[in-house]
């Protein structure tokens, strides 16, 4: 089979769509070949033969062989010889995994120098800095890549021949002190790895190779893709790649661009590039680059080549494109194309004028916009009207706000977070070492770079706040603290960040809430034109429910009467019913919160207009209302301490006595539910008449009014059926006594396995179901809701468990049984209505779940409804 594919302007294997065989980097050259677009030839090697090496550590005859070809190939095409002492062949070797992964996999460059070639090269271009620039940076990549010796050898080599010849800058370095830079490089390699560096062009691409599939498992490419749920066992490919040189002069540079805006989606080209530098000097940081409007100035033929080659490379691929370029004395030469990562906000504002420029349709777009870019849009950020301080001002590298307590190592940054503590990482730049770090701060601030520095593109990719190149800061980590425009901040210290403007501000700074503006508006109005699946909210005041409306639900999907009993002014009502010894006088009780019940549902039925409102009925033990043993014990010897008369004592005793009598072994799997209903009947009798009243008042008032009432924490059809009679029996009386008829339902939780078992006969009683996840995981599963913290952690570390089941539904098993109850429930109804409630129905994989299971409807919190509207539609497309 073919291992080794060829790219080049004639000769070009692959395409676009081998991405998985020749990762991004690959697929993304050999169609840029395909399209007449001027790439340096070179080969890539698959992901297949990564696998295959790592897995052995060798390669078969017939990957050398292919490998063989395709360097004589290359050789004959540039008329030049690896290592040919008069003139010759140099390449990178690169990786480029399936997806990208930045700066996780290393790069070598000019490769094919050796001692002897070196003077070749500099004879035929006539031109010994250049080649002894080529021959440095070669030998202490080379180290640092393949050999695995720290880049800080070599750089502080650097740094000495700086001071030594009173120069700023790598490039006012002339052709001896570079000459002298490779010789000391070298004799770093013997000193650490005790063997001469190879002087064979062949022995050292065969190294490189091996370090490239080597670096699939190096430690950050491994937390990276961890942290992106990439799969381990996918292996990157290898690409050769004839080299060309950005570092030969004036006309000569190398830079990195965006098709458009990645920050804000703004449709202008965005990039930074250097002038007569090579490769990784854009990205590293080392100089500072320039921005690329300017760069038309400089050497105009290859900037309208390079603007040209931008617009049709994003009609070709429709997406905007993250790009790399070199520019060798005037030639313009493309590196590297690849989808552009982008924020949440640009991603949004990219997919809506795509559309209007007719490059993408509708549905495309909405698949283009992901849950956590949403996610992201709705967190908070700072208020634009609040005076705030700011003491530095960086590059708005990645967006949103963010608030935290300075550290100044990743490792800190990720003690911190595991300690629940929300950091800021302050750092003089970022390096892949970082990312984990990165990952647990809260954002980031770095001290050098640019837009498309490390800090810059790993920032954008997770979604985290940073405001990079903020050179009025100078870190001082032996005292621990940065300075910044006289001001003094130590470690542990609070700063707040704003990734939109690149503000830095010394304190906590409160933020705000995020709006949805015109653009994401459009793009979850075409959702809603594509999905079929339903999105309720979970919402149990008139304040959440109108949120939930104004963020796009379409009707309440559970709300939970018991929250309603815990307002201040209830629970005195609350606990005399509790306290209650006989039917009467829990009547008694219930009468006095009739009238709050009452108007609760007004306030809910008046905010969601007509919309479907599904209301379970009480649910959690009564001594969930009651003050805690302890609490009591303490007022009880207070109050004997004090010797009061006045019978409070006695009062006490007595609410002490029926928290006993309350207490259970096991709550969650207590008198709950409609246990309570059935036993004490006149609970649900009151509840009833206030949804009833409620909806025959307001249907006098002319509105329509649905109430679905919803029995919980059915297991048994007889549970239902005889709590469904009560409630019918309550509903027909009210509607009886206003002359009022109200088109009301009556429904089910399924969320115990037997409910979902026996589903047939449950539906025969039910008007709908509504799958309560959260218990119906507790109870598959036998995991409590409220202790899992204690294992599933440690579950998920040992690989017992990918995911949190609270958190991700277990489709394996509760969705199992999920398919269960609706196949029954169907069986017997087949319009029955079924939707999910519980936490569930605001994450993404879920809600792709709840689709390809056939239900109705999702029903989430408020602030996951425009989430769940995105994902339904993408689970159509
Ligand atoms: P990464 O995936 O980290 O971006 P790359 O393989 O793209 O690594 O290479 C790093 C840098 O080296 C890039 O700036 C790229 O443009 C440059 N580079 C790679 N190959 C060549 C080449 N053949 N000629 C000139 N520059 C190159
Ligand atoms: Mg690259
Ligand atoms: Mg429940």
């Amino acid at each position: 089979s073919k291992f080794v594919y060829f790219f080049g302007k004639d000769v070009t294997d692959g395409k676009a769509s081998m991405r998985d065989l020749l990762g991004g980097k690959g697929a993304g050259l050999a169609e840029m070949a395909n399209l007449g677009i001027p790439v340096p030839p070179g080969f890539t090697i698959t992901t297949e033969v990564c696998v295959l090496y790592l897995e052995g550590k060798k390669y078969s005859e017939e990957v050398l062989k292919q490998v063989e070809e395709a360097i004589d190939k290359l050789e004959t095409l540039n008329n030049k010889k690896l290592g040919d002492p008069e003139d010759p062949l140099l390449v990178s070797v690169r990786s480029g995994a399936r997806v990208s992964m930045p700066g996780m996999m290393d790069t070598v460059l000019n490769l094919g120098l050796t001692d002897k070639s070196v003077l070749g090269l500099a004879n035929k271009v006539n031109d010994e800095r250049f080649a002894y620039d080529c021959y440095r940076r070669f030998i202490s990549m080379f180290g640092d890549v393949v050999l695995g010796i720290d880049f800080e050898k070599f750089e502080s080599l650097i740094e000495d021949k700086k001071k030594e010849l009173k120069v700023e800058s790598d490039t006012d370095l002339d052709a001896k002190a570079l000459k002298d830079l490779a010789e000391r490089f070298k004799g770093v390699i013997k000193l650490e790895k005790g063997f001469e560096f190879p002087q064979d062009p062949k022995v050292q691409l065969q190294m490189a190779i091996d370090a490239v599939f080597d670096s699939w498992n190096n430690p950050r490419a491994i937390t990276y893709r961890k942290l992106n749920e990439i799969d381990d066992s996918w292996g990157t490919a290898v690409n050769v790649q004839t080299m060309v040189y950005g570092n030969r002069g004036n006309t000569s540079g190398t830079g990195v661009a965006f098709t458009r805006n990645p920050s804000t989606g703004e449709r202008k080209f965005f990039g930074e590039y250097l002038i007569n530098a090579q490769g990784e000097d854009v990205v590293a940081g080392i100089r500072t680059p320039d921005f690329i409007d300017t760069l038309g100035n400089k050497i105009p033929e290859a900037y309208n080549q390079l603007v040209d080659i931008c617009k049709k490379l994003e009609a070709h691929f429709k997406d905007m494109q993250d790009i790399e370029f070199t520019i060798q004395e005037g030639k313009l030469y493309m590196l590297q194309t690849r989808t552009g990562k982008r924020t949440a906000a640009a991603a949004v504002k990219l997919a809506t004028d795509m559309v209007a420029e007719g490059l993408i349709d509708k549905e495309t777009a909405v698949t283009r916009v992901k849950a956590e870019h949403i996610d992201l849009l709705l967190h908070p950020r700072i208020d634009p009207n609040a005076k705030l301080e700011v003491v530095a001002k960086g590059l708005p590298a990645s967006p949103g706000a963010a608030v935290g307590k300075v550290v100044f190592t990743a490792e800190a940054a990720e003690e911190m977070a595991e300690k629940g503590e929300k950091t800021i990482l302050v750092r003089t730049e970022t390096s892949p070492e970082d990312i984990g770090g990165m990952a647990a701060a809260q954002g980031v601030i770095t001290v050098r770079g640019g837009m498309t520095s490390h800090a810059a593109v790993v920032g954008r990719g997770m979604g985290k706040p940073c405001v990079v190149g903020c050179g009025d800061i100078s870190i001082d980590t032996k005292s621990g603290l940065f300075m910044v425009n006289g001001h003094t901040v130590k470690e542990h210290d609070y700063v707040t960040i704003d990734g939109s403007t690149g503000s830095v501000i010394i304190g906590k700074v409160e933020l705000i809430d995020a709006e949805i503006n015109e653009d994401l508006k459009k793009i979850l109005q075409w959702a809603d034109e594509i999905r079929t699946l339903g999105v309720r909210t979970n919402a149990d005041n008139p304040a959440d429910a109108g949120l939930a409306r104004e963020l796009g639900a379409e009707g309440i999907g559970l709300c939970r009467t018991e929250h309603m009993f815990f307002g201040e002014e209830r629970i005195p009502a609350v606990r005399e019913m509790i306290m209650a010894e006989d039917e009467k006088s829990r009547r008694k009780a219930l009468k006095k919160l009739l009238p709050m019940q009452k108007e609760d549902f007004l306030g809910i039925f008046r905010s969601m207009e007509g919309l479907p409102v599904t209301i379970r009925l009480l649910d959690p033990p009564l001594h969930e209302f009651l003050p805690d043993k302890e609490e009591l014990d303490a007022k009880l010897r207070e109050l004997e301490a004090s010797g009061d008369s006045s019978g409070k004592i006695n009062e006490v005793k007595k609410v002490i006595q029926r928290v006993v009598s309350l207490k259970e072994i096991n709550p969650m799997l207590g008198h709950r539910g409609c246990r309570l209903g059935i036993t004490y009947p006149e609970i649900y009798d009151m509840q009833v008449r206030a949804i009833m009243e409620a909806a025959c008042e307001l249907t006098n008032e002319g509105m329509k009014i649905t109430p679905e009432i919803m029995i919980p924490l059915v297991g048994l059809v007889k549970e239902l059926a005889i709590t469904r009679e009560e409630v019918c029996k309550m509903a027909e009386k009210v509607m009886a006594e206003k002359g009022v008829k109200i088109d009301y339902k009556v429904g089910t939780m399924i969320e115990l396995p037997r409910a979902a078992i026996v589903a047939d006969q449950i539906a025969q009683e039910a008007d709908f179901f509504s799958f309560g996840t959260n218990d119906l995981t507790q109870t598959t599963f036998g995991f409590s809701r409220d202790d899992v913290s204690k294992f599933v952690p440690i579950y998920q570390k040992a690989g017992i468990i990918e995911h949190d089941p609270f958190a991700v539904l277990d489709q394996e098993g509760v969705g199992e049984i999920m398919k269960i109850g609706i196949s029954k429930g169907r069986s017997v109804k087949p319009d029955l209505k079924m939707g999910i409630c519980g936490e569930h129905g605001g994450e993404p994989r879920s809600i792709h779940f709840a689709y390809d299971i056939g239900l109705n409807y999702v029903s989430c919190s408020p602030y996951r409804v425009p989430i769940a509207r995105l994902v339904a539609a993408q689970s159509t497309i």
